[in-house]
C-alpha cells in the first residue's frame, strides 16, 4: 500500500524516536518532521548531558534523556537500571534537571522473536509504576511506557502513564482500560518488522512477525473505535539514512489498520501534538 500523502500544511510528530545526538533532530527536520518525542539511549545516560527538550533546528524536541528499567530485565540499550523504589525520586530529579521533558519507563521486556508470543523478561511491578507515576508528575513530568503483554499494559495505563509505547500482544481487555484512563498508545508498526529484517531470521519466524503484525494493526482498528488516542511513532535512531520513509511508512501501516486518510493526518499530527503537550502553532508548551 502507498503511503499516505503527507499534507503541506499540517506539522507530522514522531511520537518515538531515539536520538543519538544533535545531528538526528537535522534528520528529522529535513524529513519534514516538525516535532519528536525522544525515549530515550544509555549513551545519554552515561554522558549525562541528552539532548534537552525544546527547540532544536525549528524542530520541537521532548526528551527523555534516558529510560529507567528494572534491573536485570530489559532496557541496557536505553537507560540506567533500577534496583529498588528508593531512588525513582532521586533518578527523576536526575533526568529533570538534565532537560528531561518526559519520563520513559521500560515496563515489559521485547517482543521475542525466536519464541512464539512471547515476551522478554522485564518491567515493574503495578504498585511500583504507580510509583514512577507519581514521582514524575510531582515534578510536573509524564510518563512514557514501553510495554508490550495485556498484563504490562494494564498495569500501565491504572498507574496513569501518559503512553503505552509498542503495546505488542494488545488485546480488547488491555484497549478498554486504556479507553477509560484515557492512555494515549503509540503502536510503533514498523519497529517490529525492521527489527525482524535486520535479525535474518528464519522463513518460520518471518510468518509468526507478519501475523503478530497482522494482529496489532488489528487492535489498532478496535483502538480507534474504542476512542483510545492514538499517535504515530517509528522508533528510529536518528539519524537514519532512509527516516523519511520509515515516517511514511508507518502511516501507511495505520491505514491499512483500516482508518481514514483524514483519521490517519489528524493523529499524525494532532494527536501527537497533545500527546507531545505542544500546540499546533509550533510552540512548547506544557512540557516544561
Ligand atoms: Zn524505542
Amino acid at each position: 500500500m502507498p503511503p499516505p500523502a503527507r499534507h503541506p500544511a499540517k506539522k507530522y510528530v514522531d511520537a518515538h524516536v531515539h536520538l543519538r545526538d544533535l545531528s538526528g533532530v537535522g534528520c528529522a527536520a529535513d524529513a519534514g518532521i516538525a516535532a519528536i518525542r525522544d525515549a530515550g539511549s544509555s549513551a545519554s545516560a552515561e554522558q549525562g548531558a541528552p539532548v534537552g527538550s525544546g527547540a532544536h533546528r525549528a524542530v520541537l524536541v521532548v526528551s527523555s534523556g534516558w529510560a529507567l528499567y528494572k534491573k536485570g530485565g530489559y532496557g541496557s540499550a536505553f537507560g540506567i537500571p533500577m534496583e529498588g523504589k528508593e531512588n525513582f525520586h532521586d533518578e527523576i530529579l536526575r533526568l529533570k534537571s538534565a532537560g528531561a521533558g518526559i519520563i520513559k519507563i521500560m515496563a515489559s521486556g521485547m517482543v521475542s522473536l525466536r519464541k512464539r508470543d512471547s515476551i522478554t523478561p522485564g518491567g515493574f511491578d503495578g504498585d511500583e509504576l504507580a510509583l514512577l507515576v507519581r514521582e514524575a508528575r510531582s515534578v510536573g513530568l509524564e510518563v512514557m511506557a514501553h510495554a508490550n503483554g495485556e498484563q504490562a499494559i494494564i498495569d500501565c495505563a491504572e498507574a496513569g502513564v501518559r503512553s503505552v509505547e509498542h503495546g505488542f500482544f494488545m488485546t480488547d481487555r488491555a484497549l478498554d482500560v486504556m479507553a477509560r484512563q484515557n492512555t494515549f498508545w503509540t503502536p510503533t508498526v514498523g519497529a517490529l518488522a525492521r527489527a525482524a529484517d535486520a535479525a535474518e531470521p528464519s522463513n518460520e519466524i518471518k510468518a509468526h512477525v507478519r501475523e503478530v503484525i497482522r494482529t496489532h494493526l488489528e487492535m489498532i482498528g478496535k483502538a480507534r473505535a474504542l476512542g483510545v488516542p492514538l499517535a504515530i511513532g517509528t522508533d528510529c535512531v536518528l539519524p537514519h539514512p532512509r527516516y523519511r520513509a520509515i515516517y511514511d511508512a508507518e502511516l501507511a501501516y495505520f491505514a491499512e489498520a483500516g482508518l481514514s486518510l483524514e483519521a490517519v493526518q489528524q493523529l499524525a499530527c494532532e494527536n501527537g501534538a497533545r500527546l507531545l503537550g505542544i500546540k499546533t502553532e509550533g510552540q512548547a508548551a506544557s512540557s516544561k
